[in-house]
């Protein structure tokens, strides 16, 4: 199997660039924030619960994010590895998942830390806001996802920084120049 963590402030590109690495490297894709949002739409329990903690930009609690994620990991036995997308988002679900994976006899092999300066974040999420119609992209709710971004979620990258495992792409710049990178990154890691 082959493990990768896409990581990056709300707006990196993560989505974008994860729909291209799965195209290519046939990864199963875990997005949390679009499973929130798809339980959401579909009005199921869960959904209930974290609708407003969306809403306003928050964090969902990690005993309920970590569950959802060990479950749809459980339900795809069979693939050749996953990218992790919007997960961990703290240095708990990180070491949750290290030891959900270990478990398993597995472990992440690569996390991509999508660099972007806060600046070109929010012009994107402005335009984003336009077409996506996210509740969540609004200028104040985005203020306080970046907040969340850089008060909890950044402390994830020493973490695995810490295993050797980080390799740092320029996100700003055309997408598939962008892809080429990762495309590298994922390649050295895969020979590693
Ligand atoms: P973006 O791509 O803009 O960073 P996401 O789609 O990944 O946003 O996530 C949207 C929202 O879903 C977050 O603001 C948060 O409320 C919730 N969420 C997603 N993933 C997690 C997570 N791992 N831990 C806690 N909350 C999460």
């Amino acid at each position: 199997m082959f493990n990768l963590v896409i990581f990056g402030p709300p707006g990196a590109g993560k989505g974008t660039q994860s729909a291209k690495i799965i195209d290519k490297y046939k990864l199963a894709h875990i997005s949390t924030g679009d499973m929130f949002r798809m339980h959401i739409s579909q009005d199921t329990e869960l959904g209930k619960r974290v609708k407003q903690i969306l809403a306003d930009g928050l964090l969902v609690p990690d005993s309920i994010t970590i569950d959802m994620l060990e479950e749809e990991v459980q339900r795809n036995p069979d693939v050749s590895g996953f990218i992790f997308d919007g997960f961990p988002r703290t240095v708990n679900q990180a070491e949750a998942l290290d030891t959900f994976l270990e478990g398993k006899g597995e472990k992440i092999d690569l996390v991509l830390q999508l660099d972007v300066t806060e600046a070109e974040i929010k012009d994107r999420i402005a335009e984003r806001k336009k077409v996506s119609g996210r509740a969540d992209d609004d200028e104040d709710k985005l203020l306080k996802r970046i907040d969340e971004y850089f008060s909890k979620t950044i402390h994830v990258l020493p973490f695995y920084q810490n295993q050797g495992k980080v390799v740092k792409v320029n996100g700003i710049g055309q997408i598939d120049l962008i892809f080429g990178t990762i495309c590298e990154a994922i390649d050295n890691a895969k020979v590693d």
